[in-house]
């Protein structure tokens, strides 16, 4: 049965991965309005996304008490893609205290004071927890390759500026790959948002007063570099999609289809990691069976050897 659903939640998103080495053409490549024959509907992506919501939930339970994997999963996309809203969706139904959720705005004196990769390094998760990144080490070659004079800021010597986009791919490649031999799984989704559904959202957030605070002026100034941003995708996904660590490219024109898409990303990888609860040796099942003996033995008289019991002190403090 479990083989059958993890069978599944990988054919499903198969489609979405890059593979590594393939030249991507995004806005020839990919459709942001795509879903698939299987889930066509609402309706029925909201009951598998339930269903995937419940499933993160028992692997992440049992990946904090295995203590010795790490999930990283970057989210990118750009402004209006989706990121916040699927985020809250799809982790929904995990304890919060084994999820980590990071956001990346513009860099402030102290992080530019370091390499670049610093504050990305700061916020990975722990073993047994899930890291989320909203947006991501990728801007470093995202809006930082849009907008060069970003790069000035970062006050590198001359020479780290020598093919910096290149080396910038490859650093990141090995960091992951580094991450990856050392416990952390790397995934990497991209909402890919269409030019058009993008206005749209972008009026929704003009036009409506509760929405208005999620918009700024520079997101409009942002979208007439929609080409730049098009192709600086194009080459991230064409460059840093490694068999360690693949980018999905999500159709994001309907929201409810890029929740289950990136639900399923990550359950697929939970499933790989297949975390177990951890099984206890016979020295401390002795220590079990020792406890559990003097916890017996503490029953009180009327208690007829149930193991529940309430202190006579806490039942009448509550009475009174
Ligand atoms: P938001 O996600 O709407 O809060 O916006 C965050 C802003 O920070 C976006 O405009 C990003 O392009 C920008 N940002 C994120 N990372 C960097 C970076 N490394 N350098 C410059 N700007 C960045
Ligand atoms: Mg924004």
């Amino acid at each position: 049965m479990v083989d059958e659903r993890a069978q599944r939640i990988a054919e499903f998103i198969a489609p979405l991965r890059v593979e590594p080495g393939r030249k991507v053409k995004l806005h020839k490549d990919f459709d942001p309005r795509l879903h698939s024959s299987t889930v066509s509907r609402k309706k029925e992506g909201r009951e598998i996304l339930q269903t995937g919501i419940a499933l993160l939930a028992d692997y992440q339970a049992r990946l904090a008490a295995q203590d010795t994997y790490g999930v990283l999963l970057c989210l990118q996309a750009l402004d209006a893609g989706g990121k916040d809203g699927t985020i809250r969706h799809v982790m929904s139904g995990v304890n919060p205290q084994g999820v980590h959720v990071s956001g990346f705005t513009v860099p402030s004196a102290e992080e530019l004071d370091h390499d670049y990769l610093w504050r990305y390094a700061a916020r990975l998760p722990a073993r047994g927890d899930i890291g989320i990144f909203n947006r991501s080490h990728y801007e470093e070659v995202l809006v930082v390759r849009v907008h060069p004079e970003l790069l000035d800021r970062q006050k590198l010597p001359p020479e780290s500026r020598k093919r910096i986009w290149h080396r910038r791919y490859r650093e990141i490649n090995d960091w992951e790959r580094y991450l990856t031999d050392n416990g952390f799984r790397v995934l990497k989704v991209f909402l890919n948002l269409s030019y058009d559904e993008q206005r749209r959202r972008f009026l929704r957030r003009i036009d409506e007063p509760d929405r208005n605070w999620k918009f700024s002026a520079a997101d409009v100034r942002e979208r007439r570099r929609w080409k730049d941003y098009q192709k600086a995708f194009s080459e991230m996904l064409s460059r840093t999609s490694t068999p360690w660590a693949p980018w999905y490219v999500v159709p994001a024109d309907r929201k409810w289809f890029a929740r289950i898409c990136t639900a399923a990303i990550l359950a697929h990888t939970l499933i790989e990691i297949d975390p177990r609860f951890p099984t206890v040796d016979a020295d401390t099942r002795a220590q079990l069976a020792a406890a559990r003996a003097e916890l017996m033995a503490q029953a009180p008289a009327s208690a007829n050897g149930r193991t529940t019991h309430r202190p006579t002190a806490a039942a009448g403090a509550g009475r009174a």
